[in-house]
């Protein structure tokens, strides 16, 4: 089983939200986020990102074509 890259994921990671243990680890980042019906900060840009909402429902929201 391959180490956690926490620190290279770090690198690429967009969340805001400070007080997360999750921050870095994609595995557990993505399985909470699934669990409620979510997904992570990094399919949201900077502006979308900072809202905290990380719906399904505002990302197909954002992503819709008119
Ligand atoms: S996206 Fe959610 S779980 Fe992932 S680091 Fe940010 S607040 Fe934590």
């Amino acid at each position: 089983m391959a180490d956690c890259k926490v620190e290279t994921n770090l690198a690429a990671c967009n969340c805001t939200y400070e007080p997360c243990a999750r921050k870095g680890r994609c595995c557990e980042c993505i399985t909470y986020h699934r669990s409620m019906g979510e997904l992570p900060a990094c399919y949201f840009d900077a502006a979308a990102e900072k809202t905290y909402d990380r719906s399904i429902s505002y990302f197909v929201q954002l992503n819709a074509r008119g």
